[in-house]
């Protein structure tokens, strides 16, 4: 059984499917919740617009690029190509993926897992609707949701200007030469604002306080980064914007006083963290102080309960991108496998 729908969850399916253990795989339901915490089925790459950085799916006009960048004998090797005007988005990467599941024979209930009972053999998961499962294995995918403000205008210029993964969309068009904003004062906070100072004209890290949690390291290459400004001791306020350009700017609240101040900045970074989705699982399998599930062995999916692993972001705070979640996705069903064939199952 594997609950979570992101690619990991996918890849654990199209692996343990191919090998004839015919998953059974929860995806998630469709309710308010899950739409306001960002955890619909099909995932976190399902909220975001064009995915450039997924092997295989080249950024730009995906039909030319196949017919300009492969050598025309191996063009033969391809079907037909198709007229797709642009790189493969998010959604339609999340489809094809939960396609190819289904095709190799996946099972998909589309419920939310809300308990689990892993003391007993074989393990029971209970659903949403009421339902109860008995498995003997389970990958646990159900990967993690970016914090965000929680404002009404942050919400208005998502995938216009605001986004919560600079790695993600920091060489985007729109955030080109343009001055940015991130938030937060963490180590990935920095991380995120001195990676984006590749591309953008200026970066404000707006902090809260008047100094930064990130380590001193961290802290040393922040000073030191000319394209860079700290700007303490402010929140953001509002994001501003319009209909046809999204975010334009960005009104922050002095944390000191009752003074207000607006930076032109075309895109917003929200880097305060992010949040696993691990509570069902809450005092049943090994975490670490932030919810995320603890690895027990080096480079193997294996949790604290044998029988149970764990894939993608759910067990990752630091990568947390689609191609690793896949990775581990694929190594879970492995290592399940494994397991089942090891135990006669
Ligand atoms: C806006 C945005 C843009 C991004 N862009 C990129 C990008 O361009 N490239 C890139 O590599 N990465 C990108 N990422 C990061 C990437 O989306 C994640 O690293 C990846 O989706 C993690 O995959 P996952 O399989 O671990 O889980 P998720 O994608 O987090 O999916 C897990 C899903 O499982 C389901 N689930 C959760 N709990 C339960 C439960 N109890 N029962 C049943 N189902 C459950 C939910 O539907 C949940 O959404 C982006 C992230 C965001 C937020």
């Amino acid at each position: 059984m594997i609950v979570g729908s992101g690619p990991a969850g996918w890849s654990a399916a199209i692996y343990a499917a191919r090998a004839n253990l015919k998953p059974l795989l929860f995806e998630g339901a469709i309710t308010e919740e899950n739409r306001l915490n960002g955890t619909l089925p099909l995932g976190q790459l399902a909220l975001t617009t064009e995915v450039e950085n997924y092997a295989g799916f080249p950024a730009g006009v995906l039909s030319q690029f196949l017919k300009t960048a492969i050598d025309e004998k191996r063009q033969r090797m391809m079907a037909p190509i198709t007229d797709h005007e642009h790189a493969v988005t998010g959604p339609e990467l999340m489809e094809l993926m939960r396609q190819q599941a289904l095709n190799f024979g996946t099972r998909v209930v589309t419920d939310d897992v809300v308990d689990v009972d892993l003391d007993n053999r074989p393990f029971k998961v209970h659903t949403l609707e009421g339902q109860t499962v008995e498995t003997h294995t389970l990958i646990v995918a159900t990967g993690a949701k970016a914090n965000y403000l929680g404002l009404p205008s942050e919400e208005a210029y998502k995938n216009r200007g605001v986004s919560a993964c600079a790695v993600c969309d920091g060489a985007l068009p729109r955030f080109r030469n343009q001055p940015l904003v991130v938030v937060g004062g963490g180590d990935s906070a920095i991380e995120e604002a001195t990676y984006l100072s590749k591309y953008a004209s200026r970066v404000y890290l707006v902090h809260r306080r008047d100094e930064l949690r990130a380590s001193k390291i961290m802290q040393q290459r922040a000073f030191d980064n000319q394209k860079l400004e700290i700007v303490w001791n402010h929140v953001v306020d509002e994001a501003l914007g319009d209909e046809q350009q999204g975010l334009t700017a960005v009104r922050l609240k002095s944390t000191v006083d009752d003074s207000h101040r607006e930076v032109q900045a075309s895109g917003m970074f929200l880097a305060i963290g992010h949040t696993p989705n691990t509570g069902f699982l809450k005092g049943k399998l090994q975490m670490t102080d932030k919810g995320y599930i603890k690895w027990t062995s080096h480079f193997r999916t294996y949790t604290s309960v044998e029988g149970v692993f764990a894939a993608g972001d759910v067990a990752d705070d630091y990568y947390r991108q689609a191609i690793t979640s896949a990775g581990t996705g694929c190594m879970a069903a492995l290592d399940a496998e494994r397991y089942l064939a090891e135990h006669g199952l």
